[in-house]
């Protein structure tokens, strides 16, 4: 029953170009003004339209995330302002080829050294360096991606000597279900593996980066430390898939 209800009020948002847009503009200011200045707002944009997502980026939006190499292919030429681009997908061997690679300014989802050579060694052949976070599964679900808490050192030390990859910072997704609230003890027990990792004091590795919290959590993941948070649905509604 919400959830019809949800999607009628949704469409007829979309039937009037000129008040979607407000909203969305809206949404982003509000919320650029609100969180402290050290988080950086993330638009994790899978789903959205091109003119939705311009929106945003007018309205400040810096950081643009995108879980699906076609969809950052088609949406990139269409948001001429100059923002960086996260991968946040899941990433499998396959997907590591320079035309996936050169449609992003940061991996967020590295959780395996299988991948971390395999994208050191496509960067190495392009000559540039790929900034990537280690994505955490911190609520240890099976089916999710992610290394899990105990192994993202050796992990970590498993990528330093690669010299195409630079790992800037963690990411986690955190439980899925549940009240928001649920999802605090894993963005503070990420937090704390980012604190451990940073006193490391690894060369070749800059921890500059939390990725945590997303539209339902992040107020909770600011105050557990988060310094980016992603959001999508808060900015664009409901997805349709
Ligand atoms: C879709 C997605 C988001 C945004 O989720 P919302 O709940 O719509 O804000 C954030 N992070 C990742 C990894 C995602 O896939």
């Amino acid at each position: 029953m919400f959830a019809i209800d949800d999607h009628r009020q949704h469409a007829r948002i979309r039937t009037s170009a000129g008040v979607r847009v407000s909203i969305i503009r809206d949404t982003v200011t509000r919320i650029l003004r609100d969180v402290p200045p050290h988080v950086t707002v993330m638009a994790a944009a899978k789903g959205a339209s091109p003119e939705q997502l311009r929106d945003a980026v007018e309205a400040g939006i810096r950081v643009v995330g995108q879980n699906y190499f076609s969809e950052a292919r088609r949406m990139r030429p269409l948001v001429p302002h100059p923002v960086a681009w996260h991968f946040l997908g899941r990433l499998r061997p396959h997907d590591v080829r320079p035309a996936n690679l050169n449609l992003f300014d940061a991996l967020q989802s590295v959780d395996s050294a299988d991948l971390a050579q395999r994208i050191n060694a496509k960067c190495a052949a392009s000559d540039r360096t790929m900034p990537v976070f280690l994505e955490v599964n911190s609520a240890r679900e099976p089916q999710k991606a992610g290394v899990l808490p105990e192994e993202v050192e050796t992990l970590l030390r498993s990528i330093v000597p690669l010299t195409h990859l630079r790992v800037i910072g963690l990411m986690t997704i955190g439980p899925l279900t549940g009240a928001p609230e649920q999802s605090r003890p894993y963005f503070s027990e990420v937090r704390r593996l980012y604190d451990y990792i940073q006193q490391l004091e690894i060369p070749g590795v800059s921890m500059t980066h939390l990725s945590m919290g997303m539209s339902d959590t992040y107020e909770i993941a600011i105050e557990e430390g988060a310094t980016m948070v992603r959001l999508g649905t808060k900015f664009f509604g409901p997805r349709q898939r």
